[in-house]
């Protein structure tokens, strides 16, 4: 029997692979990332920023209505206004929008003296005057607050 030589073995050793099947990509139209609309991200702000305020302040889970006093799990109680939300400049305002029951805040709608006496005269004043301003927020604030939220609301969790 004639010696192999060793690049003989070497080659028969050697499966032969078979090719995939290359895809051949489609050329994509370029795609703009979509902007979301101010609509989108006022309901987005407004979730996360209700449930920032319904949790800042609770004690494992329960909340406190400022204008009552009654306190319940943070999900059964709603993050009421002390200015209406219609006016944008004090939406998202920490102190506009405190813990409320749904008493308070529907029934008694929002129970605005008590509320004021809650946040003290000054920055009752405060509120109502920057309420006369309309600010109009961009997409890009809009979008940096739901983050900052975001954020803060993964903290309280952290928390648990
Ligand atoms: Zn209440």
């Amino acid at each position: 029997m004639a010696k192999k030589k060793v690049s003989d073995i070497e080659l028969e050793g050697v499966k032969v692979k078979k090719q995939k099947a290359v895809k051949v990509a489609k050329p994509k139209k370029p795609k703009k990332p979509k902007k979301p609309t101010k609509t989108q991200l006022t309901k987005k702000l407004d979730v996360i920023f209700s449930q920032y305020i319904r949790r800042r302040k609770a004690v494992k889970g329960i909340a406190e209505c400022v204008t009552c006093g009654r306190k319940d799990e943070w999900k059964k109680l709603q993050a009421g206004h002390f200015i209406s939300r219609a006016k944008r400049s004090v939406r998202w305002d920490e102190d506009n929008v405190q813990v409320q029951c749904y008493s308070c805040n529907i029934h008694g709608q929002g129970q605005q003296y008590l509320y004021s006496l809650y946040l003290g005269a000054e920055r009752s004043l405060e509120l109502y005057e920057e309420s006369l301003y309309t600010k109009d927020f961009s997409v890009e604030e809009m979008e940096s607050m739901i983050n900052y939220y975001q954020k803060l609301v993964e903290s309280l969790d952290k928390l648990k």
